[in-house]
């Protein structure tokens, strides 16, 4: 058994920490926090803590930490095949029933799942399908994609790029040409303070609009985007924003990918966010609640329209060039059958969307009066406070304040893990889908009992 000064030395001499300031951290200025179980909603660390994780470690414990339902689905399958891969027609009982469960509960017009690890991965995957799909239909130039400003579609090269926040791009050489950003559907952070709802969803349709006409057309080929806004802040799109935005890329032939790698499996309080905003996309991403996390997978699940088109291509070239080692591991298939399984015997997407209406209301009401408070959105078990410094002008503080971190620390003293989202003072909630009422009593009290510290 290992003492706790020691892990903290091995923790920093070693350990190479994703998202983190590597220097503040090996010098020892920034805590390490070694998180030992769970259960349900809360996780316990070595130094006997016990927190109420409010953000389901990052938006993905969807099913609540400890089901030993899953645990033991895991062990099962490790002791019968821990691995075989996917290549050239094969698979295991779990990763096929997975593939079947997956389309059964995705929007009708889906037609498979491509399994990956992550959900960077698998919109790399994305990308790299969306190329060849038009390569197929004889459009060389019609490659470039669009996301958003404030999207966050991972962390790897093209996924990065993707990702329209600068942290994720500074030093790094990021973004790559192909890739273009348009306005963030955000609309407490419209450009002018007296524009409606419809106004600036017109805004963001207008400036996509004229992206694309700006660039051709003929050389755009798809659009991703998350439903909500996540890492970017957690925001729900303006009124109208979805039916609009696929009005155009409709019209353009674009194709639309749904990053529902935190939305797909019940945050909104639909099975898909696609379903609660009437998204028809070609392709969605799932990752996250697809496990629950307690194994590593994504999908890339391609509809009826992009399957043909794939199979064409393979029809005339051979098979796809397009694989990992680990594609449908079936550890992390039989962590997917038997976490699709618990969602629908605990009813979480129900849960999701009764749970979730009644905290972001209870939220709203305990925090929206506040001098200090600019917005409390949400929708389904989301929901994000953000903080101003003068609410009249929505003038917003200086970064380097650092008022949501303090914020999110105030509360974590309190036994309540929220996210202070990298761009903005925002403190963002995603806690696990078997949230109660009275969890979510909890979460807010915290939560306005922290403001008030921090501000006082
Ligand atoms: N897409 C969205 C919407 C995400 O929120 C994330 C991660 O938070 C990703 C993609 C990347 O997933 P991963 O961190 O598993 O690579």
């Amino acid at each position: 058994m290992l003492t706790n000064d020691q892990l903290d030395k091995w923790d920093r001499e070693n350990f190479f920490h994703p998202s983190t300031h590597l220097a503040q951290h090996a010098r020892g200025e920034s805590p390490s926090r070694i998180v030992t179980g769970g259960e349900g909603v809360f996780i316990e660390d070595r130094d006997g803590n016990r927190l109420l994780d409010a953000f389901a470690g990052l938006y993905c414990v969807n099913v609540g930490y400890g089901r030993t339902e899953i645990a033991e689905a895991i062990a099962a399958q490790a002791k019968e095949l821990a691995y075989y891969h996917a290549y050239v027609g094969h698979g295991t009982e779990t990763s096929i029933t997975l593939a079947k469960m997956v389309v059964e509960r995705a929007p009708s017009n889906m037609s498979k799942v491509y399994f990956g690890l992550g959900g960077s991965d698998a919109n790399e995957t994305n990308v790299k399908l969306v190329w060849y799909y038009n390569n197929i239909l004889g459009r060389p130039e019609k490659k470039k994609i669009i996301s958003r400003w404030r999207g966050y579609h991972g962390s790897g090269l093209m996924t990065g790029s993707l990702t329209g926040l600068e942290l994720f791009h500074k030093k790094f050489d990021l973004p790559f040409a192909q890739v273009l950003h348009t306005e963030a559907p955000y609309y407490f952070r419209r450009p002018e303070l007296d524009m409606t709802e419809a106004e600036f969803t017109a805004h963001c349709v207008a400036e996509l609009e004229e992206l694309i006409a700006n660039e051709g057309a003929d050389t755009i080929a798809a659009f991703i985007a998350e439903p909500v806004l996540g890492t970017g802040g957690i925001v729900p799109p303006p009124a109208g924003y979805w039916k609009e935005i696929q009005r155009v890329l409709k019209k353009h032939d674009i194709l639309m990918i749904a990053d529902e790698v935190v939305t797909g499996f019940g945050r909104l309080g639909t099975m898909f966010g696609s379903d609660h905003y009437g998204i028809e996309a070609d392709i969605i991403t799932i990752a996250k609640g697809l496990t629950s996390a307690y194994a590593p997978l994504s999908g890339s699940i391609i509809s009826k329209k992009v399957w043909e088109v794939l199979e064409r291509g393979t029809d005339e070239n051979g098979p796809i060039g397009h694989g990992w080692t680990y594609s449908a591991h079936p550890i992390g298939a039989a962590a997917g059958v038997a976490n699709l399984k618990l969602i629908d015997e605990m009813g979480l997407v129900a849960n999701a969307r009764e749970t979730g209406a009644y905290f972001n209301e209870a939220m709203r009401t305990a925090l929206a009066g506040h001098a200090k408070v600019g917005d409390v959105r949400g929708e389904g078990l989301l929901c994000a406070v953000e903080f101003v410094d003068d609410k009249a002008s929505r003038r917003f503080f200086d970064p380097s304040a650092k008022v949501g971190p303090a914020v999110a620390s105030a509360l974590l003293k309190r036994g309540v893990i929220g996210r202070a989202m990298p761009q903005g003072d925002i403190l963002g909630f995603a806690p696990p889908l078997c949230l109660t009422r009275a969890e979510a009593d909890r979460i807010v009290e915290e939560t306005r009992a922290a403001v008030t510290e921090v501000f006082a």
